[in-house]
């Protein structure tokens, strides 16, 4: 007689199969976390509960048609840092006077590594350039890398990350949008390349490490 479990995913009829219990359970987890239909189900949902809630103050500066704002479990960072950059050791700043450009389309250069320099960093994270903030803010990170000029805040690889790797950045002023997924726990990626393969502009690059 088989000992085999399984588990069929309620969204997306999905079959997992193991004969350990528990192995079973962290696939179903691991599942649960990267579910295509799920999370469109759970975006659904929060849209239609936005979308029957009270209307929110209007904040300055512009707004994209249909991006979303975090969900109250994410982290926004603000930006408060001054200096402005110049070299590898600079602290990067978001306030400036460069807003004389428009959103940048996607998808990231993959070559960038070789073709830019870094300019600065921000709370440890890599940024590179050119940059003129708050309009043009460059690539940010070094394994879990974002073209901040062509991301678009829909928050797709914030819901996409099983292991949090991302928050939420403000970044007032810049034409694309006004926050950015910023990859604060970058040390922490797993690799899996769901925020690279969700993101819509396609504004996402994973480097695995040595790469
Ligand atoms: S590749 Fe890394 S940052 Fe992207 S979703 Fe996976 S763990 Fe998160
Ligand atoms: S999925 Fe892409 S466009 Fe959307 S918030 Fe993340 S990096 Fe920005």
């Amino acid at each position: 007689m088989s000992s085999e479990r399984e588990y069929v995913c309620p969204d997306c009829g999905c079959l997992l199969i193991h004969s350990n219990p528990l192995t079973l359970e962290s696939m179903v987890d691991v599942h649960n976390q990267l579910c295509v239909v799920k999370r469109q189900k759970s975006m659904a949902s929060q849209l239609a509960t936005r979308a029957s809630a009270p209307p929110k103050p209007v904040t300055t500066g512009t707004q994209r048609p249909g991006v979303t704002s975090a969900t109250p479990s994410i982290t926004t960072t603000a930006a408060t840092t001054t200096t402005t950059a110049g070299s590898a050791n600079t602290t990067i700043s978001l306030s400036g006077t460069g807003t004389n450009y428009s959103k940048a389309e996607g998808p990231i250069d993959p070559e960038f590594k070789s073709k830019r320099q870094v300019v600065g960093t921000f709370q440890g994270i890599k940024v590179w350039g050119p940059i003129d903030p708050p309009g043009q803010l460059g690539i940010w990170g070094t394994q879990v890398t974002v073209d901040f000029d062509i991301c678009i805040a829909d928050g797709a690889c914030i819901e996409a990350c099983p292991v949090n790797v991302y928050e939420w950045l403000d970044t007032p002023g810049h034409p694309g949008s006004e926050k950015k997924t910023f990859m604060a726990r970058e040390k922490d990626c797993i690799f899996c390349m769901a925020c690279e393969n969700v993101c819509p502009p396609q504004c996402v690059k994973i480097f695995q490490k040595g790469t």
